[in-house]
């Protein structure tokens, strides 16, 4: 074939975007028109290991990064930025609305061993459907799920356009992953191909608001090969039933006896592995004694079980999280007085806590604070009628 038959052939091909792919799943698609393998191959690891877009079969569009803010920490920089997706099918078109934006942070973080690593919180909702009273993310409401290949551009921005390299992703961002499983197990199927993005299964985590019908369906995906040590993390944030309802209407569904069971069976099924509690401390509802009482005695069945853990380290995981307020708040962040009692408090239980210092919060950015004002302007889903919310239309 001269080179001109070839460029002629080149454009018959219709672009396959190999975002959200497996390597295979990429080369059959590839097959369907007639690319070979080992041309396949190339395009897919010259997409994920050099950012290559450019190189037919797989010429690409990536979702441009629309705005981004910085803020320096002690660890290095936090940087949010904001990906703007095309919607010609958006439900608000009639309002000139065609598009929706996503946003990712990416955290830097010093390890045990001094090694600088770079978490990335992805999307996996455009909004959330969950209404948790605490979180920004919640009061649009869900616009709309993300699909595979969109939660791992987000990968591709941060790893290309910002250059960084990414060692750990967390489904922290917004949205409830729970709520779309099949898309975020297929992103993250591509995220750990060897021959793409290659991060490990141990370095990604889905955080949940407890919704027990994906944690059963979590218990079945573990057991399949390669998925054994799958982060998990849990978002408890109340000590008892009473408060976690208020804050969080999922609880209302499955509560905290109902978690800590499918918990304790999915412990069994991952060979011990612990599962994160994460708990927002917000002054005022959930941090008083009683309750860091009351979460110890929730945590008890995780706590360190001699015959099983070996080593240090094992004592149940909590990570405390400092209430980052979100936009209209009608509560404050906690006083460090506050957070250093309460997690004193459980450490004299023997629970190991970990306290995600605040990163972000200034840009917005920090957990439970994503979701822009011009995203928010396009809220259509009530989800909690509050003083606070009638304040926020003010603003949004
Ligand atoms: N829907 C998932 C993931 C998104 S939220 C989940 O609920 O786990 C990620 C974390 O941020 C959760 O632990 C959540 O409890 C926490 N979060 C939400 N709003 C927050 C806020 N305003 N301040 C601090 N943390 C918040």
């Amino acid at each position: 074939m001269s080179i001109l038959d070839a460029m002629a052939r080149a454009d018959e091909i219709k672009p396959i975007s190999p975002f959200g792919l497996t390597l295979e799943a990429y080369q059959s698609l590839c097959k369907a028109q007639e690319v070979g393998r080992g041309r396949a191959q190339t395009a897919y690891e010259a997409i994920y290991r050099d950012g290559a877009t450019e190189s037919a079969p797989a010429k690409i569009v990536v979702p441009a990064i629309v705005t981004r803010h910085e803020e320096v920490v002690k660890e290095g920089v936090t940087i949010k930025f904001v990906q703007r997706l095309p919607n010609p099918e958006h439900r608000l078109k009639d309002r000139g609305i065609d598009f929706d934006d996503i946003e990712s942070v990416i955290i830097p973080m010093i390890g045990r061993s001094g090694r600088k690593t770079h978490t990335l919180c992805v999307s996996s909702q455009v909004g959330c459907a969950m209404g948790c009273d605490f979180c920004e993310t919640a009061q649009m409401g869900l616009i709309r799920s993300l699909r595979a290949e969109e939660i791992v551009a987000q990968w591709w921005a941060a790893r290309f356009i910002e250059g960084i390299q990414i060692d750990n992703i967390v489904f922290m961002g917004m949205g409830e992953p729970m709520d779309n499983l099949d898309e975020v197990l297929k992103a993250i199927d591509c995220l750990t191909d060897r021959n793409g993005p290659c991060i490990p299964m141990s370095g990604i985590t889905i955080s949940t608001v407890g919704r027990v019908d994906g944690l059963e369906r979590i218990k079945e995906q573990v057991q399949k090969p390669g998925w054994k040590r799958l982060g998990l993390a849990l978002s408890l944030n109340a000590s008892n039933d009473r408060v976690r309802s208020e804050l969080m209407p999922v609880n209302k569904k499955w509560n905290m006896q109902r978690l800590q069971d499918v918990l304790l069976e999915l412990r069994e099924v991952r060979g011990g592995r612990k599962i994160m509690i994460e708990y927002v401390l917000i002054p005022g509802v959930n941090c008083d004694d009683e309750h860091a009482d009351e979460l110890a005695e929730w945590m008890k069945p995780f706590l360190k079980d001699p015959t099983r853990d070996k080593g240090k380290g094992h004592g149940g995981l909590l990570n405390v999280i400092p209430y980052n307020p979100r936009r209209d708040s009608p509560w404050e962040a906690p006083s460090d007085e506050v957070v250093d009692r309460f997690v004193n408090r459980l450490v004299g239980h023997g629970v190991f806590v970990n306290c995600r210092r605040t990163k972000g919060r200034d840009t917005m950015a920090a957990c439970g604070q994503l979701g822009t004002a011009e995203i928010r302007k396009r809220k259509y889903v009530q989800m909690k009628t509050s003083a606070s919310e009638d304040q926020s239309t003010a603003h949004g």
